[in-house]
């Protein structure tokens, strides 16, 4: 496996006069920080990434700047990685071959928000700041990350699937959610390619491998204002029977429906004053309108109303959003470092699943639950509302052995738990891809050499700096 850990001079100096001196790192904790995310989640990828720096990070501002950088390396044989906030969970901005991370922070311009609904904006572009313009303008974001305040719209696009939002609007590739993405290749004279409504789906979720996002349009929801609401119960049956009909409920549109077993909830250390002992907790994000009938629900179901805030306008904190996907493994690692978690969608049959589960790892597995649409539909009052709601979630699974966590996935592939690894770098393995073969044909059409993010899409062959690759790494 060739790593390239310094680049030639020749190639260091047409970078220095591509984006200027001072935007290229060459050493020290900016350029570990720069070459690493949060894989850290999994004691698996922590052993395997741990060591992986890049040879220089390149921050880049502009078209014209990625042009000649893009330029530069390929005809240097470098490989390049994309970084946006590096929030991702699978160490998908690691550079596995070292040479260059390009930082896209700083390729950040929010172009337009159109009357009817589309945000254009380039990949640096943080979703915070998109999602707080389109609200200026009456528009909200259909789904974002839990980490919406750092993240960035390329990043979201490329390593990300959804999240708040999801419960009604499904993840990013659902709908006619992405207009149009902008690509540029990784070639001696790199090409922009635009690929529009389904077409585009094909290079989301690709970490990177398959050109370099330089422009997205998205669509927007009309928005809406929520009230962010904490429902407790020591009976975990009852409150799940209760969230789930809430979930699908038309109580008017929902941003985010999560639960909590107990002792998750006390993991919230700024929240925790608000919950009982042994107090199971529901999540609610929902339309200001339909609170009085849900919480008349809750009183008539015998559920507590735990705590309620308003989501503020332009956005402020408290954001309850930050307790839940991803952000809920993250409270649990930093209360209990034993932790790690399995990302998993669950049947109709979840019920049973959850009790099968229980049964066969006892103390092992601690359910977050999350409810999304797999598609979307308009409903009757004009709301958008999820046509199938299903229940996903990010269970916590205390971590004994990567043979046990192994056992934990083998086992939920056999009752039908989908399970969308997040104990791997490849990116076949960490979500669900049935048009891999496009995605390939993309790679080769952008990435002609292999040097985009080299090593993470394992089924394409060419890698021409690890030509005999482990095809496997599952723990
Ligand atoms: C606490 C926590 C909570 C999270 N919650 C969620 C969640 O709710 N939903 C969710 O989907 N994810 C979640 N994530 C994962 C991650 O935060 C999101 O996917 C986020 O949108 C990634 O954005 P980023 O800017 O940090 O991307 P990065 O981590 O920097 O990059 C992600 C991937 O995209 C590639 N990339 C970045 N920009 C470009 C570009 N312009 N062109 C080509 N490739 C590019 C990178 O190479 C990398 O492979 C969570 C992570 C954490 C740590």
């Amino acid at each position: 496996m060739t790593n390239i850990a310094t680049l030639n001079p020749e190639l260091l100096a047409e970078l220095q006069a591509a984006v200027g001196p001072d935007k290229i790192v060459l050493g020290g904790e900016t350029l570990e920080n720069l070459s690493k995310d949060f894989y850290w989640y999994s004691p698996v990828l922590k052993r395997l990434l741990d060591d992986k720096i890049a040879a220089a990070a390149v921050r880049v501002a502009n078209l014209d700047q990625l042009r000649s950088v893009l330029s530069a390396c390929s005809r240097a044989g470098v490989p390049v990685t994309a970084r946006g906030a590096g929030t991702g969970n699978y160490g998908q901005c690691i550079p596995l071959h070292g040479g260059v991370v390009l930082d896209l922070m700083p390729f950040d311009r929010l172009l337009e928000i159109t009357a009817d609904g589309v945000v254009r904006a380039e990949p640096g572009a943080r979703l915070a700041t998109i999602e707080e313009e389109a609200r200026k303008k009456g528009w909200e974001m259909r789904c974002m990350p839990s980490t919406w305040v750092k993240s960035s719209f390329g990043g979201f696009f490329c390593g990300g699937s959804g999240g708040i939002g999801s419960v009604t609007w499904g993840g990013i590739v659902s709908a006619d959610t992405v207009k149009s993405v902008t690509l540029m290749s990784c070639e001696a004279e790199p090409k922009l390619v635009k690929l529009e409504e389904e077409a585009a789906k094909k290079s989301i979720h690709t970490y990177g491998t398959t050109g370099i996002m330089v422009e997205i349009e998205m669509r927007l929801a009309p928005r809406c204002d929520y009230e962010q609401i904490l429902f407790g119960s020591p009976d975990w049956d009852h409150l799940l029977d209760w969230t789930d009909a809430a979930a699908r409920s038309e109580y008017g549109t929902k941003r985010l429906v999560t639960m909590f077993e107990d002792p998750i909830p006390t993991y919230f250390k700024p929240l925790v004053r608000h919950f009982q002992p042994k107090e199971h907790i529901t999540l609610l994000v929902v339309d200001q309108r339909a609170v009085p009938e849900l919480l008349a629900s809750a009183e008539q179901a015998g559920i507590r109303v735990a705590y309620r805030v308003p989501f503020k306008d332009p956005p402020k904190p408290p954001f309850l959003s930050d307790y839940t996907f991803n952000h809920t493994s993250l409270w649990a690692i930093k209360a209990e470092p034993g932790y790690t978690y399995i990302q998993s969608g669950f049947g109709d049959n979840f019920r049973q699943q959850f009790k099968l589960l229980q049964a066969r790892f006892p103390d092992q597995i601690v359910f977050h639950l999350e409810w999304f649409s797999d598609r979307a539909r308009l409903g009757p009052a004009g709301h958008y509302v999820g046509n199938r709601i299903v229940v996903g979630g990010i269970p916590l699974v205390r971590y004994v052995s990567d043979q046990r966590l192994q056992e934990i996935i083998d086992y939920c592939a056999e009752i039908g738990v989908r399970i969308s690894n997040p104990h791997t770098y490849f990116m076949e393995d960490g979500g669900h891809h049935p048009d891999i073969a496009e995605k390939r044909a993309l790679k080769a059409q952008l990435d002609p050499l292999g040097l985009l993010n080299p090593g993470k899409m394992r089924t394409y062959a060419d890698n021409p700096f690890d030509p005999a690759p482990e095809l496997s790494h599952a723990p």
